[in-house]
């Protein structure tokens, strides 16, 4: 069963392990926590929203990493702010450049646990994949992530820290003349279940949103869920990014099997909170994420079926060739099995693009997203009996 209760360390104030200087890091904290931060130390009332605001565009508009460049606050204030608070981003360890351009970033973040975000550069965007948890509760059975435990919910710190930290890589601070980002779009692909980390995936999105720091539009957010009903409709309230749903299977038995988590929810219930998510429309559509598994879910009346079963639904077809990694138990489906999965689907109205694995040769690429320290590797056997008991 997955974990329900969110998890969320509280970076003000849980101190972190082994260093007893650890000041309370900035980053992360929403506009009302930064100020009542700022309020903390000293900071009058009266003036606490405008320092606020000050702070936060250092942070999120210029990318600062010391309060000595906030120019803008007096010497003293910058002072008095660096003695009590830090300006902390998860540790790079290593940045990984794939021959297609796409950068794979370990970081590590308190508790020496490790994650990955992934940078995908294309024509018109710039989109980074980040992660919510350290591993996953949940054991989809062609998942990599999903082989290894969960070890704990990031952050809001931790989950808005990739993104600096891509921006800090990218050279990306300060605005641009031609108005093109490098990162100009976020996907919640990486490691974990997001809508089991919601607090802290909601925060860290709004800080993401906010028009005075980082400004990404809700609609370049996209939020992948292996399907966690009833915190759908929380994610289309209070966050009203775009959603994705990894669907991949057109029937209960297959995806009892592929994902699990359609045991307790299953495909009838998902296309509920499908089609009472706000504000559909041919602009504002639903992904629908299929994995395309050899044998498995491929067959032409699976494509049909898929069409007829999010019929009325404004929805995009992603369909996602398998990205192997070491021990699956999974083939990806040949290329002319998934063109005319692809054409059926085409047929019926509905745009499909195939997506092509990017940064396959650093395994960066959906699915393959495991940290290598965290090798706590279960076996096929033990996924396999997990999906049977479930
Ligand atoms: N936990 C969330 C988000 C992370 S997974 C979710 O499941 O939606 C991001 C996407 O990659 C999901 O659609 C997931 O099903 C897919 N994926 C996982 N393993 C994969 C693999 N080995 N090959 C291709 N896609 C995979
Ligand atoms: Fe977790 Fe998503 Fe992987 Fe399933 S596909 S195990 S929900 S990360």
């Amino acid at each position: 069963m997955p974990a329900t209760a969110p998890i969320t360390q509280d970076l003000m104030t849980i101190p972190r392990k082994g260093d007893p200087s650890a000041r309370p890091n900035l980053v992360g904290l929403t506009r009302e926590q930064l100020r009542d931060a700022l309020i903390g130390v000293g900071t009058p009332e009266k003036q606490a929203k405008m320092r606020a605001g000050q702070v936060w565009a250092w942070l999120y508009q210029k990318g600062v990493r010391d309060f000595a460049d906030m120019t803008n606050l007096a010497k003293d204030y910058r002072a008095l702010l660096a003695e009590h608070f830090d300006i902390a981003r998860p540790e790079v360890v290593t940045r990984q450049l794939s021959s297609d351009g796409t950068r794979k970033y370990l970081l590590r973040i308190a508790g020496g646990h490790e994650v990955e975000a992934v940078y995908i550069p294309e024509e018109d965007r710039g989109t980074l994949c980040i992660s919510s948890q350290v591993g996953c509760t949940l054991t989809c059975s062609f998942c990599h992530t999903g082989t290894q435990k969960l070890v704990r919910n990031l952050t809001p710190a931790e989950i808005v820290g990739q993104i600096l930290v891509a921006r800090d890589d990218l050279g990306e601070w300060g605005h641009k003349a031609d108005g093109k980002r490098l990162v100009s779009n976020i996907v919640l692909m990486g490691m974990g279940e997001p809508l089991y980390n919601f607090d802290a995936v909601r925060d860290a999105m709004q800080i993401a949103m906010d028009n005075e720091g980082l400004s990404l539009s809700r609609r370049r957010i996209t939020l992948s869920t292996s399907g966690v009903v009833p915190e759908i409709a929380r994610a289309g309230a209070e966050i009203g990014c775009m959603l994705a749903i990894s669907f991949h299977a057109t029937t209960n038995d297959v995806r009892d099997k592929l994902v699990p988590i359609n045991k307790k929810w299953n495909i009838e219930a998902l296309i509920q909170a499908c089609r009472d998510y706000p504000r559909l429309s041919n602009s504002e559509r639903i992904t629908f994420e299929y994995v395309m598994l050899k044998g498995v879910n491929d067959t032409d009346a699976d494509a049909r079926r898929l069409v007829q079963l999010i019929a009325g639904i404004p929805a995009k077809i992603n369909l996602i060739p398998f990205n192997p990694w070491p021990g699956a138990p999974y083939e990806r489906s040949d290329w002319d099995r998934i063109e005319a999965f692809a054409d059926i689907v085409n047929k019926a109205g509905y745009a499909s693009p195939v997506r092509t694995p990017r940064g396959e040769d650093i395994m960066a690429a959906c699915g393959q997203l495991k940290s290598a320290t965290e090798r706590a590797r279960k076996s096929r056997a033990q996924i396999a009996a997990e999906t049977a008991a479930g």
